[in-house]
């Protein structure tokens, strides 16, 4: 069948992009019935990295697939696993993804760097900052850097789950202005399609509301972990650092190329004046630490771009240390902020409710005034 996509160049945001994120699900690198690495179309995407680097952009993939491919090896049962089978077929399948990548990039001279990272690396900031440095070296030095989830280390709580969302901190850390997902579906629909024939394909998506985030639930693939809800998670983060984020089919051959020469995707469009990077870090935290509950004054001083003082807060849950992201929430329970602690949880919980002045004769140190600062805080 040909391609109608096949000739015609086309204006895209990919084809502007400088810094380029590309993440690749489980269901595409690997055959569903057959457990196996499926080369051929692996290396058509190799390919298009290849195309795009030496056209003098910067290639990043996130790649899946380290337990789909595993689990053969390891003879487990299809279906779902234990966190202890997927860890250690994430083990056995994390080298031969690393290895055919390996193979097929450096035959065309391109040196490839593999880059595990857990939800501490993007969570904790100082990791943060050093895992942006490293890639932004790989990158300078003109590596393509393939990179993953360690899940043979990450436990249930501290681990990203999806490479979806890992992909979009990835490229909000390397700044990237296009992220790629590569996916078994060429977008984002009203519905289901699979489930619902009335279903309409949405090509642009300039705003993520409640309505575009309630399109993407209950769609799942079978072979990977994210779904569409992951994605749109994944694109939320990507806007707000201005990164502009296409959800595309990618099953055929050469799949990056063909966004470029305008196969049909989704496009999610970044918000015009993108927030700054540490505000951005802040907002995109997939796990906060725990959670301050804040009374209706402290909601209206927040609001008007005020900090949080410990007088607003009124109860506390989870452990944080100083320096970790928390959410800010009503009464009610609504999310309003994020933002970094200035106090540990054990130092929170006795100030909250109380008055600035009184903060040093409780704790016997002099902290800082607010619980956390405006400069740390970002409405949701
Ligand atoms: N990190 C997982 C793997 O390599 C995949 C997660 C996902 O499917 O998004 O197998």
């Amino acid at each position: 069948m040909s391609d109608p996509a096949a000739n015609a160049p086309a204006r895209t945001p990919l084809g502007s992009a400088r810094r380029v994120v590309v993440k690749v699900g489980s269901a595409l690198l690997v055959d569903a019935t057959t457990g196996r690495l499926n080369r051929t179309w692996l290396e058509t995407l190799v390919e298009d990295v290849v195309r795009l680097r030496r056209a003098g952009r910067e290639v990043i993939l996130v790649s899946s697939g380290a337990i789909a491919l595993g689990r053969r090896h390891l003879g487990l049962p299809k279906g779902a696993l234990r966190l202890d089978e997927s860890q250690a077929a994430a083990a056995v399948g994390q080298i031969r993804l690393a290895h055919a990548y390996k193979e097929m990039l450096e035959e065309r001279e391109i040196p490839v760097a593999q880059v595990l990272l857990t939800l501490e690396d993007s969570e904790q900031r100082r990791r943060y900052l050093n895992a942006r440095a490293t890639l932004s070296e790989l990158l300078a030095r003109g590596a393509v850097p393939v990179i993953n989830e360690n899940d043979t280390v990450a436990t249930a709580e501290i681990r990203y789950g999806d490479n979806d969302r890992l992909a979009a901190r990835v490229a909000q850390m390397v700044s990237a202005d296009c992220l790629v997902l590569l996916s078994d579906i060429d977008g984002l629909y009203t519905a289901d399609p699979n489930r619902n024939p009335a279903a309409e394909f949405i090509p642009v998506v300039h705003a993520i509301t409640a309505e575009i985030e309630a399109m993407g639930s209950g769609s799942a693939s079978d072979v990977g972990r994210g779904g569409m809800v992951t994605k749109i998670a994944a694109a939320k983060i990507a806007v707000a650092a201005g990164c502009h984020m296409c959800i595309s089919a990618g099953a055929h051959l050469h799949p990056v190329r063909r966004i470029e020469q305008g196969a049909r995707c989704t496009w999610f469009v970044p918000t015009d004046t993108p927030v700054a990077a540490r505000k951005q870090w802040i907002s995109g935290t997939l796990k906060p630490a725990g959670a301050l509950v804040i009374d209706d004054g402290a909601l209206r001083a927040l609001e008007s771009g005020k900090s949080l003082l410990p007088a607003g807060v009124t109860r506390l849950a989870g452990r944080f240390d100083r320096g970790d992201t928390v959410s800010v929430v009503t009464q009610a329970g609504r999310e309003v902020a994020r933002g970094i602690s200035a106090y540990s949880d054990a130092d929170a919980a006795r100030i909250i409710g109380r008055r600035t002045a009184e903060i040093e004769g409780i704790l016997g140190f002099r902290g800082r005034d607010e619980l956390i600062h405006r400069d740390d805080l970002v409405l949701q």
